[in-house]
């Protein structure tokens, strides 16, 4: 006597040969039935012997497609109906959008395969995917995830296509993007005013050539435009420099295997598993010798960030071009990166010479993105490109909530139950470009799930736009606001991120943040969970002349904190490197703004105190990105020094304890004089920190310690921290895939807004 299996499988299952892998299960198995996909998830009946059944329950857990995940599973036994045969259904399109839209998959090895062998019907065809890779999310227009539903709907397939797609037993069954050189997306090389200069794979041999010569080349990728030229280049690689406005922030480079990765960087065994993930992040490596690209490529960097090709038609430039490129996002600097051809046109003619691109439009846009392995791990620094939109899974089940993110590196954030969709990284929303692309992501988020947020949470900062753009949105729509301290966030996500309520205490370290007694915070021991906080402890204050103005320049913040211990004498100390880069005139102006306090803001921020002491030491008094003269530190630091300068905790009667500065600049002046060169110099002041850092977390006695905000970004700084917490018994609690920095505030925000919305319902 037969019986009948239902079951609804939930999770990252479309996309990803799924059907197909429960077709061939389910045949084999001598059993009948369906499988259909919809916006839930799969689901399936099969039918026939006992014995067999329960085979295909087990094999259907235990032999899942590579890059399926399976989050939930129901299972029901019926009476048999007698099913014929066994059948893929046509998509359902009713009820809860609940399954998961999958991230762009970097090519297989099968498809590598097939585009360089001269034999294969897609030999130099750079669309090539198959159910195991190719697009998914810069493509989707809506869900379920089919054909039609994707910017894949305006190319027919043809007869060869088809049969593949429609035969269950081939990598391409109902791969919904598959395409060939006959009816799928072709190339065009056009000059910067939009004129063919050729087609298809003339146009890649142009391109390639182009590139050989020096030239700048715009080139639409998968999630938008690469501006690219050859990294060895000197002379292109400064055109590129000078014409996107970009003085020294690196470049990152993409290389054709991880063969040419081995001739530029140190790939350890995590590095080379990163590089070759279906992720294909940018990974920052330690690069081998300053001569092995262009100067310019990263100017004084100790690391390079190193991509392989995560498409066909990168596979085929890189081999066709035969050296390194620098692969950076097609836009003016820190704007969104552009994504269609006409638009690229006139963002990007100034920059490029030659442009690169093709007829499959892309739906959203998508970064590369940037991982750092630090403390055993891949850290993600910049969530985009195969990690977006993948939910973070959270410790219990959220109302509908839109979390905003906060001023730069923004990426917003959408929970709903069991899980927070993180958006790919934005940007900083300083430009009207960068507004519209917040817009159109947080539009897009909200469509694509169908959601109706409950609440829309924010950064406490009354002038972010992001903040105007939400306070305006819940009027708009008829539902509460909320901020969330920026720090706070930052801790919330931290705990998310490990799926743990807390309490904990959060090391939030970082360059700013509205604090709530409306001082610049940054460098905050934060005691709490998303349901509150309370300041702990933090740096000990200091007033930074100029505001904002210096986050670019470390001398200012090396000016600040002297003044701070030594008063108008600070000004004196002709032998301190910052002091000496004001001019006397400036030195009367900065003394002004200190002595009476006029846009000088108080700041607590660990991020300044960075910039402060690589002023002192000499490394950078000025600096063209952020972070830069705190990443110049860790460069620098010696990794043998063992010694710290003293940095005390002071408890204080009814206020957060402070941790002192003070006897660490004296002790470091004291240094300075004696000669001690910059790398141990360097190296003491991360030591410092660490002992700082301990000193406190022993003070507040939470068993968990968060480290998070940007200047956990630090490698140095965060293994030592760790190290030395996990030592004294601590839990130590790490971002993983979840920004440190600003890119995963938007996550805590969804947290902290959810118990504020059960609070407002009296529910806890
Ligand atoms: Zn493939
Ligand atoms: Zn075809
Ligand atoms: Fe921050």
């Amino acid at each position: 006597m037969g019986k009948r299996l239902k079951m609804e499988i939930r999770g990252a299952v479309q996309g990803v040969g799924f059907r197909p892998f429960v077709y061939r299960l389910a045949t084999g198995l001598g059993l009948s039935g369906w499988v259909l996909n919809d916006i839930r998830g799969v689901f399936l009946e099969v039918e026939g012997d006992p014995e067999q059944l329960s085979a295909f329950r087990e094999r259907v857990r235990a032999e899942t497609p590579p890059r399926a995940r399976i989050q939930g599973l129901d299972e029901s036994w019926l009476d048999p109906i007698g099913y014929e045969g066994f059948q893929i259904r046509t998509s359902e399109a009713k009820g809860t959008k609940t399954v998961l839209i999958l991230p762009d998959i970097a090519t297989c090895q099968d498809c590598l395969t097939e585009i360089l062998d001269p034999e294969n019907r897609r030999y130099r065809y750079p669309f090539a995917n198959c159910t195991n890779c190719g697009p998914r999310f810069t493509i989707v227009l809506d869900l379920p995830y089919d054909r039609p539903n994707t910017t894949m709907r305006g190319f027919a397939l043809c007869p060869d296509c088809r049969a593949e797609y429609e035969n269950p037993l081939d990598r391409r069954f109902h791969a919904q993007p598959t395409a060939c050189s006959v009816c799928g997306p072709r190339l065009e090389a056009w000059t910067r005013t939009g004129e063919t200069l050729a087609r298809g794979d003339e146009a890649l041999t142009l391109a390639a050539q182009a590139l050989r010569r020096g030239d700048v080349l715009a080139c639409k990728g998968l999630g938008g435009f690469h501006l690219m030229c050859d990294a060895r280049n000197e002379a292109a690689v400064g055109r590129l420099r000078s014409r996107k406005a970009r003085e020294d922030k690196p470049f990152a480079l993409m290389v054709r295997d991880l063969a040419a990765a081995r001739s530029l960087a140190e790939i350890s065994p995590a590095a080379a598993t990163l590089l070759e993930s279906a992720e294909a992040p940018i990974v920052l490596l330690p690069r081998l010798g300053e001569e092995t690209v262009a100067r310019a490529v990263a100017p004084g960097r100790p690391e390079l960030g190193l991509m392989l090709p995560a498409t066909p038609l990168h596979h085929l430039l890189l081999r066709a071009v035969g050296a390194p490129l620098v692969a950076t996002s097609g836009n003016l600097s820190e704007e969104p990166i552009c994504t269609d051809e006409l638009e690229a046109l006139s963002r990007l003619a100034g920059m490029a010479d030659v442009f690169l691109v093709h007829d499959r439009p892309i739906e959203r846009h998508a970064d590369d993105s940037i991982v750092r392995i630090a403390a055993g791990a891949p850290r993600v620094l910049r969530r985009a490109r195969g990690y977006a939109p993948m939910p973070v899974p959270v410790a219990e089940e959220l109302p509908v909530i839109l979390a905003v993110g906060a001023h730069i590196k923004t990426a917003v954030a959408l929970g709903l139950g069991g899980r927070v969709f993180l958006s790919q990284h934005v940007g900083d929303l300083e430009t009207p470009e960068a507004m519209n692309a917040f817009r159109r992501v947080i539009a897009d988020f909200l469509r694509l799930y169908e959601a109706r947020p409950a609440l829309v949470a924010h950064d406490l900062h009354p002038d972010y736009p992001s903040t105007l753009w939400a306070e305006e949105w819940a009027v708009e729509h008829g539902i509460p606001s909320f901020a969330v301290q920026h720090h706070h966030a930052h801790l919330v996500s931290c705990l998310a991120e490990n799926e743990t309520l807390g309490p904990a205490l959060g090391v939030t370290w970082d360059g700013t943040g509205y604090g709530t007694d409306g001082t610049v915070w940054g460098g905050e021991f934060l005691r709490g969970d998303a349901g509150g906080f309370t300041r702990f402890a933090h740096l000990k204050p200091f007033r930074l002349p100029g505001g904002e103005a210096a986050v670019r320049e470390p001398r200012r913040a090396a000016l600040a904190v002297l003044f701070e211990v030594f008063g108008d004498d600070a000004f004196a100390r002709e032998e301190l490197a910052p002091v000496r880069a004001f001019s006397t005139n400036e030195r009367t102006l900065l003394a002004q703004m200190l002595e009476n306090g006029l846009n000088a803001p108080v700041t607590t921020s660990a991020g300044r105190l960075f910039d402060a002491v690589a002023a002192l030491i000499g490394l950078s008094q000025r600096t063209r990105y952020e972070g830069q003269a705190a990443m110049a530190l860790e460069a620098a630091a010696d990794p043998r020094e063992d010694a710290a300068w003293p940095l005390p905790l002071v408890p204080r009667e009814g206020a957060a304890a402070l941790l002192d500065w003070e006897p660490l600049l004296r002790a470091l002046l004291e240094d300075l004089k004696r000669g001690v060169n910059a790398g141990r110099l360097a190296a003491r002041f991360h030591n410092s920190l660490v002992d700082g850092i301990a000193r406190t977390a022993e003070a507040a006695g939470e068993m968990r310690v968060a480290l998070t905000g940007g200047c956990f970004q630090n490698r140095l700084l965060l293994e030592r921290a760790a190290e030395r917490l996990s030592a004294l018994g601590f839990t130590v609690l790490l971002h993983r895939e979840v920004p440190p920095n600003d890119g995963g505030i938007s996550l805590g925000q969804v947290l902290v807004g959810a118990r504020h919305l059960k609070h407002l319902h009296g529910i806890v």
